[in-house]
């Protein structure tokens, strides 16, 4: 509704992009993520975040810290407030997510491990994310398992090819040519990120190492880069509430919480929420807003902090009563004074419908 392009020269607000990981299993799914959220706190004190609310956030000023050498040759410019990590590629929500075809996520890292190309999963997660139509990279992991690989810790992969002796060099050129020819059995175009020709035609591959560090800052770097350049005005921030549940938990103290992301919008303590639930749409008011602190103030397992109200995009513990029978997967609705409650409910309960009915047929 705001978009006069001509006239106006501001830059939109963009919100934090939602990324996933996935692929098949001792990829390095969950190391890749402990790397990245690790070398973003300072200290390494990241265990204990994240499973408390199944999205980590990770603030621009890290980014830029870690991508910095990189970023400076690239003369790359971050624009995002950063960037919104899904935890556990597992999670409930995203069988009813997938089986609805709704994306949560704006863009997913598919890992394949270097070693080994393409598996079983690898191939079902590519039609995972076709069927979603969600936009991927390639995090080709453990390049450090290649014979004679010189380890360089957290360097960009460039950086890092221009040591590696000629054995090692000429290994890594042919298990990425092995993959690029792999992924074109599966339809897809690909390339290593810094030689692709069109990032709309074209899979990027990213060269990592979750052990070494190895070609993070690269993958940060690019998904920034392409949310911001390519898919601006798919994260451009919208005041419309838009809020996915991953997960119900109950806890001894707060009782009855719900894990979600926020991916538009603001939500507030005390704010009157429906929610879709196993029997009937649920109507409640928010008690608690929970955030884990900063990364960068991490440094020892810290408890959640309360806020009076959060906006897009964070992952976010919500605390209200009643929440015991919400359904993951489903949309929490704010309803404002404009708002009919009736009509609110008639929402969240066609949304259970239509996941009861995705589980019947599927
Ligand atoms: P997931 O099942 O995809 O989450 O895989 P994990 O992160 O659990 O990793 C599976 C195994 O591979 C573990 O033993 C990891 O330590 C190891 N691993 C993961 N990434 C790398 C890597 O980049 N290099 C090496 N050498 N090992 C890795």
């Amino acid at each position: 509704t705001t978009s006069t392009s001509s006239s106006s020269t501001e830059e939109p607000e963009l919100r934090s992009p939602i990324l996933c990981i996935l692929g098949h299993v001792d990829t390095g799914k969950t190391s890749l993520l402990d790397k990245i959220r690790s070398t973003n706190v300072q200290g390494g004190e990241a265990r204990g975040i994240t499973q408390q609310i199944g999205a980590s956030f990770i603030p621009v000023e890290n980014i830029r810290d870690q991508a910095k050498d990189l970023a400076e040759r690239l003369k790359f410019e971050f624009k995002l407030p950063g960037l919104l990590l899904i935890d556990t590629p597992g999670h409930e929500s995203f069988n009813n997510l997938r089986s609805r075809g709704s994306g949560l996520c704006d863009l997913a890292i598919l890992v394949i491990d270097i070693m080994h190309g393409l598996e079983a999963q690898t191939i079902e997660s590519i039609n995972l994310l076709r069927m979603r139509k969600t936009p991927f990279i390639v995090a080709l992991n453990k390049v450090d398992r290649i014979y004679e690989w010189r380890p360089c810790r957290n360097v960009d992969i460039r950086e890092s090819l221009k040591v590696q002796s000629r054995h090692a060099a000429q290994e890594f050129d042919s298990r990425v040519k092995d993959t690029v020819a792999q992924l074109a059995v599966q339809e897809l175009n690909a390339s290593l990120y810094w030689k692709n020709p069109d990032h709309r035609k074209y899979v990027s591959l990213v060269p990592t190492s979750a052990v070494t560090g190895e070609g993070i800052p690269d993958l940060m770097v690019l998904a920034t880069q392409l949310m911001q350049k390519i898919m601006a005005e798919k994260v451009t921030y919208r005041d419309e509430l838009q809020c996915t549940i991953l997960e119900v938990k109950t806890i001894e103290g707060l009782g009855a919480t719900v894990d979600a992301v926020l991916v538009n919008g603001v939500l507030s303590e005390g704010d009157k929420i429906v929610v879709s639930g196993f029997g009937a749409p649920i109507v409640s008011t928010i008690r608690s807003l929970l955030t884990p602190p900063p990364l960068r103030e991490t440094r020892v397992k810290t408890q959640l902090i309360p806020n009076k109200s959060v906006k897009a995009s964070m992952g976010v513990k919500i605390v209200a009563p009643g929440l015991e029978k919400a359904v993951p997967g489903t949309s929490l609705l704010v309803c404002t004074e404009d708002d009919d409650l009736e009509d609110l409910k008639a929402q969240a309960q066609s949304e259970i419908d239509s996941v009861l009915n995705d589980v019947e047929t599927s």
